[in-house]
């Protein structure tokens, strides 16, 4: 694995130079939302500047080069994640990624669809199961789902260091399971699911498994096919890519017998009066007018991305989450939340993968508190429950702070930061 430069790759991102609170900006928000990269600003800026077009419409020779532009967009970001570009469809984030699956598997339930899709229906006595890790966006599509249908919400709990229980899940995962809904990564825990020991789970009772892969597509090599799963679901903007763009990743056979979400526009294939026929996935999925100029940013972001290497991404950012994790145990009073090497003692520490990211309670301080002090010394971190407030009182939490980082981010930010978390107990008098 090459080494990566964070110093170096800092010249590409200009927000890093700004100041804030009268300081120089250390930005450890990236589980947020990621700064994005001049090339990608400029990918963007480009495309509206000298090509903008509507695609897949008009004779016109901008309409065709946009369109062309597109396409390649969905080939480049299909081939991130180890895909083909019919196994892409692209919507405006992961909660609508999550959504459009939840709402085409109702529409399966209702008898909508091909006969092939008689196999994702829902009825009563159906399970649909989740983790307790799940971010909000991956557990209320599949309520309503279940309030749809009649079908029954379950889920797998964590054990108390934030690891899955696995012997749970086999019990929880039964014949009766129809979806199997996790995340590759948990926004709080930073913990990387056994998404291998989770498929096979599912594949024995023939659920079909949908994985969120906002928290690993920005920091780890991905290969969905081989990863098994039938669908996921990423947002562009966490992965150095616009807003309003994310795609869903789909097994062609699941894509082809899902029923669509949306319809309108840009999905047909022919339309009367009482009837339409719809075009082939990922079209099928596509209704109306597309985020076009963000998906040639996202395919921007993932070159970006690419030109690193996601081995080094990833050798980079666990180099900084051990240096940030090994602080924040040294602090008195700070609880670092999903910490397996400290935790029950199930499994030897380093066992598990991790991403850059790390949520933790301070002992007295509240964490909108935490999040001020840290902001008047120019760092940046999320504060709140994260969209996770079932896992926060699962952990006994109401919120946390969370610090996340990316490429650009150096060995200074996090010692900036710890310093800064160490003055946090003493300067509000916490004594508990
Ligand atoms: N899942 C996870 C794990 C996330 O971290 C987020 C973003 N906070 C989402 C889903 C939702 O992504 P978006 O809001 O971009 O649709």
């Amino acid at each position: 694995t090459s080494l990566l430069d964070p110093a170096a790759l800092r010249a590409d991102f200009a927000i890093l130079d700004e100041h804030v609170n009268g300081r120089p900006l250390v930005y450890l928000d990236s589980g947020a939302t990621s700064q994005k990269p001049r090339a990608v600003i400029d990918a963007e800026v480009a495309f509206l500047t000298r090509t903008n077009s509507a695609v897949h419409r008009g004779a016109h020779t901008l309409a065709a080069e946009a369109t062309e532009l597109f396409e390649d967009a969905r080939a480049t970001v299909a081939g991130f994640v180890g895909a083909e570009p019919e196994q892409l469809v692209w919507t405006s984030g992961a909660t609508t990624a999550l959504n459009l699956v939840a709402y085409a598997v109702g529409n399966a339930s209702l008898g909508r669809g091909a006969p092939a899709s008689a196999r994702f229906a829902l009825g009563d006595g159906d399970e649909i199961v989740v983790t307790e890790s799940e971010h909000h966006a991956n557990l209320i599509p599949w309520q309503e789902l279940a309030a749809r249908t009649g079908a029954v919400l379950r889920h797998i709990p964590i054990h108390d260091d934030g690891t899955l229980d696995l012997d749970a899940a086999a019990a929880v995962i039964t014949e009766r399971t129809r979806i199997l809904a996790f995340p590759h990564v948990s926004n709080v825990l930073g913990i990387v699911n056994p998404v291998a020991e989770l498929v096979a789970l599912a594949r024995r009772v023939g659920a079909l498994t949908v994985m969120d892969a906002c928290q690993s597509a920005p920091h780890l090599p991905l290969d969905l096919p081989g990863l098994g799963v039938d669908l996921a679901a990423f947002s562009g903007h966490k992965m150095l890519g616009p807003y309003g763009i994310g795609g869903l990743y789909g097994r062609a056979d699941v894509l082809d017998a899902l029923p669509p979400f949306l319809t309108g526009g840009s999905m047909i294939t022919t339309v009367t009066l009482d009837a339409a026929e719809y075009l082939p996935a990922p079209q099928k999925f596509e209704a109306g007018t597309q985020p076009v100029s963000q998906a040639i940013g996202l395919a921007a972001a993932v070159r970006y991305l690419d030109g690193i290497g996601m081995d080094a991404v990833h050798a980079h950012e666990q180099h900084i989450e051990r240096r940030m994790r090994e602080g924040l145990r040294a602090i008195e009073g700070v609880r670092l939340l999903g910490d397996p090497s400290t935790g029950s003692g199930q499994r030897p520490s380093g066992q598990v993968d991790r991403v850059a990211l790390s949520a933790f309670d301070v002992a007295g301080v509240h964490a909108h508190d935490v999040g001020q002090f840290l902001d008047a010394r120019g760092v940046a971190v999320r504060v709140g429950h994260h969209c996770a407030k079932p896992l926060h009182a699962r952990l006994g939490l109401t919120a946390s702070v969370r610090a996340s980082a990316s490429v650009f981010t150096t060995e200074s930010d996090v010692d900036v930061f710890l310093e800064a978390v160490s003055g946090v107990r003493a300067f509000f008098g916490a004594t508990s």
